[in-house]
């Protein structure tokens, strides 16, 4: 798996330029993961957009979603897979300076727990389904991300019904 490991985090990052915490060496912990924490990062980048952040395996597998998150069932948002981030961003919050990657105001907008529903998040994610529910403060309920065909790692995000 392209993203697994964070590698590809740290590779597209300069140390000396930002404040994005790089993790430890070893960071990852084998799965299969049942549960976990979550955050939602609000990201004032080049475009706004909202970043999705799963545990799994020690780390945070990270999706890009333009539009944001929605509530409404009828509403299914394009999710970008990005690279994995260290655990550590969980608590990250910073203005990351122009001209970095990402550079822009990355705030916390919802966080808390994630239960992987049917499967563990490593093989739901080799499947190109992930079944999960959420206990955070504005995302709360059963979501779905699926993976939509191609070589693109896109994907549709949506709330399901309760
Ligand atoms: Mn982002």
């Amino acid at each position: 798996n392209r993203h697994m490991k964070l590698a590809e985090y740290r590779n597209k990052r300069d140390q000396e330029r930002t404040p994005e915490p790089f993790g430890k060496d070893l960071p990852e912990r084998p799965g299969p993961t049942r549960s976990g924490a979550f955050v939602v990062h609000l990201h004032d980048a080049t475009r706004r957009h909202w970043d999705l952040r799963l545990e799994a395996s020690g780390v945070l597998l990270s999706f890009a979603v333009p539009r944001g998150p929605s509530l409404d069932p009828a509403e299914k948002r394009l999710a970008v897979r990005t690279e994995d981030h260290p655990i550590e961003y969980l608590e990250f919050e910073a203005v990351i300076p122009e001209g970095s990657y990402g550079g822009g105001p990355m705030i916390l907008w919802d966080r808390g727990r994630v239960k992987y529903l049917e499967r563990p998040a490593e093989e739901a994610l080799e499947r190109g389904k992930v079944d999960f529910e959420l206990e955070g403060i504005k995302l709360r309920g059963r979501f779905a991300l699926v993976r939509m065909k191609g070589d693109k790692d896109e994907w549709l995000l949506f709330k399901k019904g309760d």
